[in-house]
């Protein structure tokens, strides 16, 4: 049979864990022969998860994973072609270098004099020759992470999965290292699944890089792809330095943002609300009367090659990288050329949940009184003398057969540290945030399991818990036939 030019393919991959959680949700993937494939994503997104599914030390509670086009997904992890390299070099420390690496052939009974000459031949592949005699104690962290990675390479694996494998080294060494797996894959020719949440290791390495945010892919594609045409808010912030505004297309290739109006090249039709990324170093900084938009130095920071320059221009911030430096308290003006501008329609992040009428006839949510008319959302409803709701036709209104959705817009709800103030409606704490120029945009992951997303013009952390406040006027109540 001849071998498919996809090595794997993930197809519609899930795992829930026992305690309800999903870790990965609809994971989609192929990836090609010889290719080096990144996942990327902040720390708890998935990524080893995903990779262990692969590797076989975890199964999925749905989907199915293929090599070369055959259904691997209830095989043991050594009856498949794939050997991993963690961030903890889990070297034994008791052995020297050349027992920890001839480990796993040992116990595969292979002849003596290969095991030496495969061993030899891969610490030569790591710049490590003439190591199988020291003691893995003597070795810097970067060395004991090549001995890990030709431990896993002697097996000769169709697939190296590396999770992190770069994480527990300073950053001079990281570079370094980088360099190095680049080069073994290009000479190996063998497949790379590798797992960071590093965007710059990203994308210097790879040859496709799979974001993932939450268990989700947000985006698969070159590093150049997913540089330059982010797929949504969440990519173009998480992979680089980025503008985001919210803004709307005022006309044929005319887009409104940030308090100005600029040419794109980006064919939106007209009204559409979008999402607007500009590049710190895709704006020029000129005259006032020469910019698009004007504004205020705040801050000048040098940064090695250059200035990074935030100017607050009217409710907007905008961050800048110039090679010219600029003076705190400078007036300027801002230039940006069409192709300098990534436009997006913008995602809807209207909140939609369900809420119930309780045994007092009375609206709940999260086991909270909301104080709003049911009789005004039930249309021809009314309350007899003990309050209980009637319908049109004077009937006792059974509260299991009244299904009500609540909306409320983003930057409705109000943040309080004190997530058991009485006014809190639900808790949580904040999983994810992107800076708009003028607000910053929060996903809280609640205590009912629902996300909410939250416009709120102050800095909060990630992981602070906190409550949501809604006022009744900002509450939008539908009735579900
Ligand atoms: P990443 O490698 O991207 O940092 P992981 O794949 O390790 O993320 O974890 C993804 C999410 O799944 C995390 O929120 C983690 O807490 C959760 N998780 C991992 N293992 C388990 C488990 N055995 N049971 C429940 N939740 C888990
Ligand atoms: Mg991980």
């Amino acid at each position: 049979m001849g071998k498919s030019e996809n090595i794997i393919e993930l197809k519609h991959i899930s795992r829930v864990f026992e305690d309800g959680f999903t870790a990965v949700q609809d994971f989609n993937l192929e990836v090609k022969r010889g290719e080096f494939v990144t996942f990327l994503g902040p720390s708890g997104c998935g990524k080893t998860t995903t990779l262990r599914m692969i590797a076989g030390f975890d199964l999925p509670t749905e989907g199915d994973i293929l090599l070369d086009g055959r259904d691997i997904s209830q095989l043991p992890p050594n009856m498949r072609p794939i050997n991993t390299v963690f961030q903890r070099y889990a070297l034994f420390p008791h052995m020297n270098i050349f027992e920890n690496i001839a480990f796993g052939l040992k116990m595969k009974k292979m002849g003596r004099e290969e095991i030496r000459r495969k061993v030899k031949k891969v610490l030569e592949l790591v710049d490590l020759e003439g190591f199988e005699n020291r003691s893995v104690s003597t070795l810097s962290g970067g060395q004991q992470q090549r001995v890990a990675i030709a431990r896993a390479l002697v097996n000769e694996p169709e697939i190296l999965l590396l999770d992190e494998p770069l994480g527990a080294l300073d950053l001079k060494m990281r570079k370094e290292m980088q360099i190095e797996l680049k080069a073994m894959h290009d000479e190996l020719g063998i497949t790379f699944i590798y797992v960071t949440h590093d965007q710059e290791e990203a994308l210097t390495m790879s040859d496709k890089i799979v974001v993932m945010s939450e268990g989700r892919i947000q985006q698969i594609g070159t590093p150049e792809d997913i540089y330059n045409e982010p797929q949504n808010a969440f990519v173009a912030d998480f992979i680089g330095e980025s503008n985001i505004f919210n803004g709307i297309m005022t006309g044929p290739l005319t887009a409104r943002f940030a308090g100005g109006t600029f040419v794109c090249v980006d064919d939106v039709p007209e009204g559409t609300q979008i999402t607007a990324v500009v590049r710190p170093e895709d704006i020029t900084v000129t005259a006032p009367s020469e910019g698009q938009i004007r504004g205020e130095v705040t801050s000048v920071i040098f940064k090695g090659i250059h200035y990074e320059i935030t100017v607050q221009s009217g409710r907007y911030e905008v961050v800048i990288q110039s090679t010219k430096a600029a003076k705190v308290g400078d007036k300027v003006g801002m230039k940006v050329e069409p192709d300098g501008i990534h436009i997006m329609q913008a995602e809807d992040h209207t909140n939609v949940f369900a809420v119930d009428m309780n045994r007092n006839h009375r609206l709940e949510f999260n086991g909270k009184e909301l104080h709003t008319s049911l009789t005004q959302i039930i249309k021809g409803s009314r309350r007899n003398e003990n309050k209980e709701l009637l319908d049109e036709n004077g009937e006792l209104i059974d509260p299991e057969k009244i299904h009500i959705t609540c909306t409320v817009e983003p930057q409705n709800i109000q943040m309080t540290d004190d997530a058991d103030d009485e006014k809190v409606l639900v808790a949580g704490s904040i999983s994810n945030l992107i800076y708009k120029g003028d607000h910053y945009s929060y996903v809280i992951n609640t205590d009912l399991g629902q996300d909410f997303i939250v416009d709120d013009e102050y800095l909060w952390n990630m992981g602070d818990r906190v409550g949501l406040i809604i006022l009744p006027e900002n509450m939008k109540f539908t009735l579900k036939k």
